[in-house]
């Protein structure tokens, strides 16, 4: 059985990451989507709700689940019996980190193989952090996240009153 796991921060999830996590369902038997819960940047979501939007967002894909993980990305595919990272490439700028990455984890851990899927064209430029920018910006963010990210978002952004209302239901957030 070939399992894969598609590690990253996805704060929060966008189409981009919904399409490369869709196409790695198509080519293993197993994905297990894996939310690093401490990326060295500044996070806009807690693990908690990052992993809830990623669950809502891909809750139709049967064989691909969504899980926290914490330390070494390698250590985390094999607790789960992973033999493949899965990682999105859009441009030029993204190979460098995901090369070294790829040959990183590769002296940590022969045995996995990273699997690197090119993004589609619509989503070359698309990132978390310009989703958030927009969001920020008071923009719509529609065509760049799922709508119930969108709806964090404006709520994230939005007033003091609005984000006390801002609830995910409970169920998403179980590991
Ligand atoms: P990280 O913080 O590890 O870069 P991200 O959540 O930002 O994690 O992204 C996870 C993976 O998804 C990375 O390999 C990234 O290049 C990829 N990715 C992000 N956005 C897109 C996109 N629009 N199209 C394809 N791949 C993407």
């Amino acid at each position: 059985m070939r399992i894969a796991i598609y590690p990253g921060s996805f704060d929060p999830i966008t189409n981009g990451h919904v399409d490369v996590a869709t196409r790695a369902a198509t080519l293993f038997d197993q994905v297990v989507l894996a939310v690093y819960d401490a990326p060295p940047k500044r996070l806009l979501f807690t693990t908690e709700e990052r992993v809830a939007m990623a669950r809502q967002a891909l809750e139709h894909l049967p064989n691909l689940r969504v899980a926290s993980y914490s330390g070494l990305t390698v250590a985390f595919a094999r607790s789960v019996g992973a033999q493949i990272v899965v990682r999105g490439l859009r441009v030029i700028s993204d190979f460098e980190a995901e090369h070294q990455m790829a040959l990183t984890n590769r002296e940590l851990a022969p045995d996995i193989e990273t699997v690197c899927l090119m993004t589609r064209r619509e989503y070359a430029f698309l990132s978390a952090t310009i989703a958030k920018e927009i969001a920020k910006l008071g923009g719509p963010v529609e065509n760049f996240v799922p709508s119930h990210v969108a709806a964090a978002l404006r709520l994230r952004f939005g007033s003091a009153e609005q984000q006390r209302e801002a609830v995910i239901p409970t169920q998403l957030l179980r590991d």
